[in-house]
C-alpha cells in the first residue's frame, strides 16, 4: 500500500510541494519501501529514533525533524539533519546553532508557529518572531538559515477553523518574509498539513506537507495523541 499511497500524492500534488513522508513509529522496511520508489525526505518527531534509522538508512536521505526538541538532545542529530520544522524558542536556535558549528554544518531551520486555540502547542507568536529576528543574539547566528515557517492547526473536525488558522499562518509567513528576509534566497518554505487537512494547507500556501498516516497506514492510537503534545 505504501507504494500506491506515495504515487497518489506525487500525482496530486503540485510541483511547488515537497512532499514530507512521516515516518514516525514505523520500521525500518517501510522507509525502505519508499525510498526505493525515490522517497527521499522523511519526517521524525522523537531525536533517539531519528538516529537509530538514520543509521540503518542509506546516507541520502533527507532527515526532517518535525517535534518538539529538547535541548540536550540536538547534538544527537545536529552532524546529519537536513531540515528542523519544530524551531520554538530562542534558546533551541541558539543550541541547534552551536552544534551545527561544532560539527562545521549549516541546519535548515523553520520556526514553528502557534497558530492553534490549543494549550498545548509549542511555538512562537508573531510578535515573539519580530523581537527575536532583530535580537543580537539572532544575529551572532552563523550555523543555521531560515527557511521558513511551520504550524500545525488546532486538531477538529472543523474545516473552516483550520483554513482560517492556515490562512492566518500565511499572512504572517508573508509579513515576515516582507519584513526581514526579503532579500534572502532561503527563506521561501511553508510547512503546513498533515494527512486530515494538506488539501487546505496547499490551497491557503503550503511548500511542505508532513504526511504520515496516509502514506504508511495508521499508528497506534497512544503514538497519535503524542504526536500533538510531544
Ligand atoms: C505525526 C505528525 C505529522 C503526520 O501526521 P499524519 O496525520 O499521520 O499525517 C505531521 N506533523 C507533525 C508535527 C507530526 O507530529
Amino acid at each position: 500500500m505504501i507504494i500506491e499511497n506515495l504515487n497518489k500524492f506525487y500525482n496530486e500534488l503540485p510541483s511547488r510541494v515537497k512532499l514530507i513522508a512521516v515516518s514516525k513509529t514505523k520500521p525500518i522496511e517501510d522507509i525502505e519501501a519508499a525510498y526505493n520508489i525515490g522517497q527521499k525526505r522523511f519526517g521524525e518527531n522523537k531525536v533517539q529514533e531519528m538516529v537509530d534509522k538514520y543509521n540503518k538508512l542509506p546516507k541520502d536521505i533527507e532527515w526532517h525533524m518535525i517535534g518538539h526538541l529538547q535541548s540536550n538532545k540536538v547534538k544527537y542529530i545536529a552532524p546529519f539533519v537536513s531540515y528542523i520544522h519544530s524551531v520554538d524558542s530562542p534558546k533551541i536556535l541558539e543550541i541547534i546553532n552551536k552544534e551545527a558549528k561544532k560539527n562545521n554544518r549549516i541546519i535548515n531551520c523553520l520556526l514553528q508557529i502557534y497558530i492553534a486555540k490549543e494549550e498545548t502547542k509549542f511555538g512562537f507568536d508573531e510578535d515573539e518572531i519580530m523581537a527575536f529576528l532583530e535580537s543580537d543574539l539572532y544575529k551572532s547566528f552563523d550555523n543555521i538559515k531560515i527557511c521558513g515557517m511551520m504550524g500545525m492547526a488546532t486538531y477538529t473536525e472543523n474545516m473552516e477553523q483550520i483554513r482560517n488558522e492556515f490562512k492566518n499562518l500565511f499572512t504572517i509567513f508573508t509579513n515576515i518574509k516582507s519584513k526581514y528576509f526579503s532579500n534572502s534566497e532561503y527563506y521561501k518554505e511553508l510547512s503546513m498539513g498533515m494527512s486530515g487537512d494538506y488539501k487546505i494547507a496547499i490551497e491557503e500556501g503550503s511548500t511542505m506537507v508532513r504526511l504520515g498516516s496516509s502514506i504508511f497506514g495508521e499508528r497506534e492510537i497512544i503514538n497519535l495523541f503524542k504526536s500533538r503534545n510531544t
